[in-house]
């Protein structure tokens, strides 16, 4: 896999959207919004496609203003759409039902379905940032120039992969993210202030919906699976509608003989499920049962028409028998 072609494709384009998956989250927006600044800089007439919108610890990044869900499909005369951290064509946070033109597919996830006219997918790289970066850096920008645009990229280069990396705790970091890392650094990004505006910027009231949750842990399977709930109406009463809840996923992990750590979420249409693994269960492949997606050790999947019980029954099931139990 080269950047080459890739390369030709950016520059002979004459409108550009950018887009991920729906739900985006720390690694989508970074990688969106490194190359959206990037092509900017560049010249290149280049925006935004998206139905969702993001939670304010994201905004200290450049241009983050312009993920406002106002988008939701390729604007006139774009002829090429470039899709970054999404596997699935159904996942885009896109309308692209009427859209002719060309779409690159940029991510790293190893169920990616190659729905690209280039499909650039690379499962070695911890988070898609990574591969965001290296392109930019093909499309002429060579971050050891210490300015406001570099930097500005490599803030969001940073938060893709600090957020898809556990702040550099997961086993998908290589020699590769940490010298990536270490040349943002030297740049001048602000490693601190990514983490503080990231981590230490919850509201109140998320703390104590964090706590509520928390109170309620589960320890099912042999002690081996811890299970969060956040049921319908529990963020409406905690008054966050729109926050970010991912960070709740993992919190399971932290027990001492857990092995996977999942977060059922009940929203409009179904239960979304957030599976985490510590060591070797592959809760990708129980998201797969049940149509989800993701990697070994991070993957969610969206039931359907179900509530929080059934969707809880089924996970386990599918858990039960992936770990042997
Ligand atoms: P999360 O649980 O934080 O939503 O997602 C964890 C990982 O699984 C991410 O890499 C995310 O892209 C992937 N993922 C989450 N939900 C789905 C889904 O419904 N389908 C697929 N294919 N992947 C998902
Ligand atoms: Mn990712």
């Amino acid at each position: 896999m080269n950047f080459k072609a890739i390369k030709e494709e950016i520059l002979k384009s004459k409108r550009i959207g950018l887009s991920f998956h729906a739900s985006p989250d720390g690694d989508a927006i970074g990688s969106i919004l490194a190359l959206l600044n990037a092509l900017r800089y560049l010249g290149k007439d280049s925006y935004i496609i998206s139905r969702d919108v993001i939670s304010d610890n994201f905004s200290f990044l450049s241009l983050s203003n312009e993920i406002d869900g106002n988008t939701p499909g390729p604007k006139m005369n774009t002829d090429l759409v470039i899709v970054l951290d999404c596997g699935n064509a159904d996942r885009i946070s896109a309308d692209l039902d009427n859209y002719n033109g060309k779409i690159i597919n940029i991510d790293h996830h190893i169920s990616n379905e190659k729905y690209g006219f280039i499909n650039y997918v690379d499962v070695n790289a911890a988070a898609t940032c990574e591969i965001s970066y290296l392109l930019i850096k093909e499309l002429g920008i060579e971050f050891n120039n210490k300015t406001d645009i570099e930097i500005a990229i490599g803030s969001a280069v940073y938060t893709g992969i600090v957020t898809d990396t556990g702040s550099f705790r997961h086993s998908n970091v290589t020699s590769r993210t940490h010298e990536i890392a270490s040349k943002l650094i030297e740049l001048g990004v602000d490693n601190s202030k990514v983490h503080t505006s990231l981590f230490d910027n919850k509201p109140f009231n998320k703390v104590k919906l964090m706590g509520s949750v928390l109170s309620n842990i589960e320890l099912v399977l042999d002690n081996k699976v811890a299970v969060l709930q956040i049921p319908k109406g529990m963020l409406e009463d905690f008054n966050l509608i729109n926050t970010d809840t991912s960070d709740l996923s993992s919190v399971g992990l932290g027990i001492k003989g857990v092995e996977v750590s999942m977060l059922l979420k009940e929203v409009k249409d179904g239960v979304k499920g957030s599976l985490r693994s510590k060591n070797n269960v592959d809760v990708r492949k129980v998201a797969e049962v049940y149509g989800g997606g993701g990697h070994i050790k991070a993957a969610g999947v969206m039931l359907k028409g179900v509530d929080i019980i059934e969707a809880k029954e089924k996970l386990l099931n599918a858990l039960k028998e992936e770990m042997h139990l």
